[in-house]
């Protein structure tokens, strides 16, 4: 559980020092007895490296219900992709280039379809 003093104060989960609402942060998975959905949880710069340093080591990131920053650079540079089942709300990272399992499909490709059925263009190159 994240520890917030009030509304402006998030505090690392590492460490516990406060954090600006800058900081990089995660919302995990809840749980089928949650009332509510997960909090944020805030990384300071410093915790921050170090997960990066433990990311590293186990050679992928973490699923997380909202990645974090961090989960998307793990990604990138261990070749991950986020994958889910069509019309789910979230997905989790798999490696890019090995099949995923049954019914599964890339969210970046069912964003796509999606963005197409209601009539618009998903683009991401920057164009006019
Ligand atoms: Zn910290």
């Amino acid at each position: 559980m994240p520890v917030i003093d009030g509304p402006w104060n998030p505090r690392c989960e590492g460490c516990g020092r406060f954090t600006s609402y800058d900081a990089d942060y995660y919302i995990p998975f809840g749980g089928p007895c949650d009332f509510e959905p997960p909090d944020p949880v805030y990384m300071c710069p410093r915790c921050r490296e170090e997960s990066r340093r433990l990311d590293r080591q186990r050679g992928r990131p973490h699923d997380n219900w909202v990645p974090s920053k961090l989960d998307r650079e793990i990604a990138e540079e261990f070749g991950y992709a986020l994958a889910k089942y069509p019309r789910n709300g979230w997905s989790i990272w798999k490696k890019k280039g090995e099949p995923l399992p049954e019914g599964m499909v890339w969210s970046a490709e069912e964003d796509k379809k999606l963005m197409e059925a209601m009539g618009l263009t998903a683009s991401t190159e920057g164009k006019p």
